[in-house]
């Protein structure tokens, strides 16, 4: 049985599945299918794998000429290595990579360590000008975050950064039974595909990552005291600034478009 399978190689590579890196593998062919059928990637692709792990997909990507594989832990690497001699095997935390080191048309695959999605996906959006499409799998509910739009629960900072420099589109689900140690919660299937541009001109993206934090901070309040509960302006008068970019200052952070925040914070600049 593949679970078995995965268990004795786990044994073999001295390596004990933690929680805090996210360790649940792939044992399900059909859900590898799933994934190379949703990437689609291509020959002419600069393949990119995060957290490869055992290889449930790495042996997939390796048909094509250029694959990088980034993972955390040594002893999959060192595995990684012998198996896929051709591959560029690099041995550390991807957080810390300067993916623009990789090249300007990386396609990148991972099934994501849940602990540091969000730390992964701002650091694949801050790399966008490197990237040219993301295919991952994330929780069920972090994807539809991701995929949010204005006006419902799951809309807030991450939809907003995200979709800031990358159209998203979701694929299928992935039940946690598909892992070794099962996973108690769904995964789905996502494609990021980025611009070289932001989605709208934004001549400062701090302040803008600024404005969308504050306007966020506490979400269920009107957008203008959260901004100002929020301390990031003190001194600037807050509802002059919504009501001068068009914005009613009695609406709450979730029902501002991309656009509303870039006009937002254009008015942050003058003011
Ligand atoms: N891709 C494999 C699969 O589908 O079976 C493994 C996926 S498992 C959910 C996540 C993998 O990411 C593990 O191999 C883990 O060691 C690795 N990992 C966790 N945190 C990492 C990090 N910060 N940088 C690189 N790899 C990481």
């Amino acid at each position: 049985m593949e679970k078995d399978r995965a268990r004795d190689r786990l044994g073999a590579l001295r390596v004990h599945p933690t929680k805090k890196l996210g360790q649940n593998f792939l044992i399900d062919a059909s859900a590898v299918d799933e994934i190379v059928r949703f990437g689609a990637p291509l020959s002419e692709d600069n393949l990119l794998e995060i957290g490869p792990g055992l290889g449930a997909l790495t042996k997939e990507l390796y048909r094509f000429p250029r694959l990088t594989l980034i993972e955390i832990e040594e002893n999959f690497c060192l595995e990684l290595q012998k198996r896929y001699p051709r591959a560029n095997v690099i041995n550390a935390d991807v957080r810390l990579v300067d993916l623009s080191e990789l090249g300007s048309d990386l396609v990148v695959f991972g099934n994501l360590p849940y602990a540091f999605s969000s730390e992964i996906v701002f650091l694949l959006v801050d790399s966008a000008v490197a990237i040219k499409r993301a295919v991952l799998m994330l929780q069920k509910e972090f994807v539809e975050r991701l995929a949010a739009k204005p006006g419902g629960r799951d809309y807030g900072v991450l939809s907003i950064s995200c979709q800031l420099w990358a159209q998203v589109r979701t694929g299928p689900v992935i039940s946690g039974e598909c892992f070794h140690p099962a996973a108690k919660v769904d995964s789905q299937l996502v494609e990021l595909i980025f611009s070289k541009e932001p989605r709208c001109p934004i001549p400062d993206l701090f302040l803008f990552k600024r404005v969308v934090a504050a306007a966020f901070f506490k979400r269920r309040r009107k957008i203008g005291n959260s901004i100002r509960a929020s301390q990031a302006f003190r001194g600037l008068p807050i509802e002059e600034l919504l009501e001068r970019a068009g914005i009613d200052p009695g609406r709450r952070a979730e029902t501002l478009s991309i656009e509303e925040y870039a006009r937002l914070c254009g008015q942050f600049e003058l003011g």
